[in-house]
């Protein structure tokens, strides 16, 4: 898997920063107390081995390897916190910054996936970006869903025969405001998000009090344009959330 090696690529050079920076500061402070030499080392000691640690965590998940459920949870929280830092080291070595969100999607995916729920599907939102919609369509879809006609030329059609089997809300957003604005009125207790990279690790960073699944739109026209979904995926989702499977 491409993003995985590129994600270990960059912690490898994160890491060999945060050992430079080591040398170089123990540079500076040695003519300053022991104590102060100390504690700065043990501070960094502690973020290496950090580090280090979610990076064993991240490296098993991804590989679906067994992890349990609260080594997920206290991965996670670290990685959220080191998420700035990595896009940012990944940008400065090329590696795009899609790539590490598809592993924080990834990461965030099998954490939910790795707890029980049993919710009615009422309780269920799905969030769909306003480019799956078919670009020349006229229809206004983004207030109410069933005013798509099902002419076939697009997924919103699938998504308003699977609103109707499955009995749960669908909405589809113009944008992150939007998104939150419907997740406040209608206080879900989980969230089916599809979206891209960019967009779900935002969402799923700004709602972090309710479980959000991820779902990638696939984008054959380039961004933002006549996007599709998977709606199988969505649909696993659902059945996930309900504990039908
Ligand atoms: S499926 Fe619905 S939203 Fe899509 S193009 Fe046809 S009528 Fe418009």
């Amino acid at each position: 898997m491409m993003e995985a090696k590129r994600y270990l690529t960059t912690i490898g050079i994160l890491l060999g920063i945060l050992t430079v920076l080591l040398g170089v500061v123990n540079v500076f402070i040695a003519n300053l107390t022991q104590v102060f030499s100390t504690l700065v080392n043990v501070i960094t000691f502690l973020i290496i081995l950090t580090i280090v640690f979610s990076t064993v965590i991240t490296y098993r998940v991804i590989k679906d390897k067994e992890v349990s459920s609260k080594l997920m949870s206290i991965n996670f929280k670290i990685v959220s916190i080191l998420f700035p830092i990595v896009t940012y080291v990944a940008s400065l070595i090329g590696i795009s910054k899609n790539e590490i969100r598809i592993i924080f999607i990834k990461l965030n995916n099998k954490y939910i996936y790795s707890k029980k729920y049993n919710l009615n599907s009422e309780d269920i939102l799905i969030l769909i970006p306003h480019c799956v919609q078919k670009n020349s369509c006229k229809l206004k879809v983004t207030n109410e869903i069933t005013n798509c006609k099902q002419c076939g030329l697009c997924n919103i059609g699938d998504l308003v025969q699977l609103k109707e089997k499955a009995n749960v809300n669908i909405f589809v957003a113009t944008g992150g405001t939007l998104a939150r604005k419907i997740i406040m009125d209608n206080r879900p207790k989980a969230v089916i998000a599809v979206a891209c990279e960019r967009d779900l690790t935002a969402g799923v960073q700004d709602t972090s009090k309710i479980p959000v699944l991820g779902v990638f739109n696939k984008r054959p026209n380039g961004p933002c344009v006549d996007t599709s979904i998977d709606i199988k995926e969505v649909e696993e989702a659902i059945n996930f959330f309900t504990s039908k499977k």
